[in-house]
């Protein structure tokens, strides 16, 4: 125990990270392990939204529309994409994830005629798998669900897309980027893939692997605050025949000539559908810059530290009381699943003890943690917090 605290403090010392936590608007009370679901605000956030409700929405009202908000969507979109190793140009920031996979799946499956398979990996997250059934349904296409290590025995001539995710939400399990994309590759076929939960804390190359289309989550580890927009990213190489099935004013060529027929912009601006969330973008835009100068690698290796120490304090502190079901090796996301029967129980008892992570049915106890703000000193008294009420009964 003591060994424990020790390693906590030590670690918590030279942290080269550590002054981060300091730009988060963060309850000195609570251990704050759910930033997967939601990040935590960053302090700047408030008060530039504020601004912008004032300032750009209460003084210059709709001339803020051509003067700064309109094309909010690629600028942001502009921020992300070093975070996922995209070249300018490639990434916008708009809708939902849900509305992203559903664009990005019809395009994929518009983009290879003849091809009529789309593969889902079996453990997705369920908006993934509902869309990608809805998507199938109105493209004709069948769904194949596939276990994504035996991806091999799916993929085929008939296949036109598969959509993965880089890291399981569930068992937190990080997937090789590099090695199933160039599997989906060999089958002639296209890869989506789904970065809600790494993107901003781990390297992304999406430029180098050649990925086809991407989507990811803002409102989780990048901070971007409740229901802010998504980011899709489509590579110059496919942009030309990207053809969004929501073709709205808002990725048209010519927004405000209101002409009576669809003509896609040129670029990246051809996966928006409707008016941007300029509230949403701003908080995400404010949030983003935590990111300036960051190097992603020293992020990584961070939360792989710190999500290996609370696994050393799990077992350290509950031993066989609970089952690990996070891999042990690097191929894990910034998340730590715990496995018990009364997992929705203890999760409520963890709230009550300001502990906050999250239940995932059936069995599934899940801490997300931060780089940017979680400390090891929060890993620690997660685990003994919950070992006191394992033991508790
Ligand atoms: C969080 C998450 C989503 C969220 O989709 P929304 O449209 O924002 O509700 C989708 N897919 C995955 C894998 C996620 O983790």
């Amino acid at each position: 125990m003591t060994d424990l605290n020790e390693r906590a403090a030590k670690a918590d010392a030279e942290d080269p990270l550590a002054y981060l936590r300091a730009e988060f608007d963060l309850d000195p009370r609570v251990v704050y392990l759910d930033g997967n679901s939601l990040g935590a605000p960053p302090r700047r956030v408030a008060g530039r939204v504020e601004e912008v409700v004032r300032e750009q929405w209460g003084r210059r009202l709709i001339r803020s529309w051509p003067e700064l908000w309109w094309d909010a969507p690629e600028r942001v979109g502009e921020k992300i994409a070093p975070l996922v190793g995209a070249a300018p140009g490639q990434v916008v920031v708009a809708d939902s994830t849900s509305v992203d996979i559903f664009k990005v799946l019809v395009a994929a499956v518009r983009m290879a005629p003849g091809r009529r398979e789309i593969v889902v990996d079996a453990a997705t997250f369920p908006t993934d798998g509902y869309i990608a059934e809805s998507v199938a349904e109105l493209t004709g296409t069948e769904l194949v669900p596939a276990v994504v290590d035996d991806l091999d025995d799916v993929l085929g001539e008939r296949t036109a897309v598969a959509l993965l995710n880089q890291v399981d939400y569930r068992t937190g399990r990080l997937y090789d980027m590099a090695a199933a994309t160039a599997k989906v590759h060999a089958a002639g076929a296209r890869v989506v893939w789904d970065l809600c939960h790494s993107a901003g804390v781990l390297p992304i190359e999406l430029d180098a692997l050649e990925v086809d289309l991407a989507v990811g989550c803002t409102y989780k580890f990048l901070n971007g605050g409740p229901g802010s927009p998504a980011f899709v990213y489509v590579p110059h190489r496919l942009q030309a025949s990207f053809r969004n099935p929501l073709p709205g004013w808002g990725g048209h060529r010519e927004p405000f000539a209101m002409a009576p027929s669809y003509e896609p912009a040129p670029g990246i601006a051809r996966a928006r559908a409707g008016t941007p969330d300029i509230l949403s973008l701003t908080a995400l835009d404010v949030a983003l810059e935590v990111w300036d100068g960051l190097d992603l690698a020293a992020v990584r290796a961070k939360g792989l530290a710190l999500t290996g120490f609370f696994m050393d304090c799990v077992d350290e502190l509950l031993g066989k009381a609970i089952e690990v079901v996070t891999p042990r090796d690097e191929w894990r996301g910034h998340q730590v699943s715990l496995r018990h029967h009364q997992a929705r129980e203890l999760i409520g008892e963890l709230t009550a003890r300001e502990v906050i992570g999250d239940f995932r049915p059936p069995d599934v106890l899940r801490f997300g943690f931060a780089p940017l703000y979680n400390t090891y000193g929060d890993a620690l008294r997660a685990a003994r917090t919950l070992a006191e009420v394992v033991s508790a009964g």
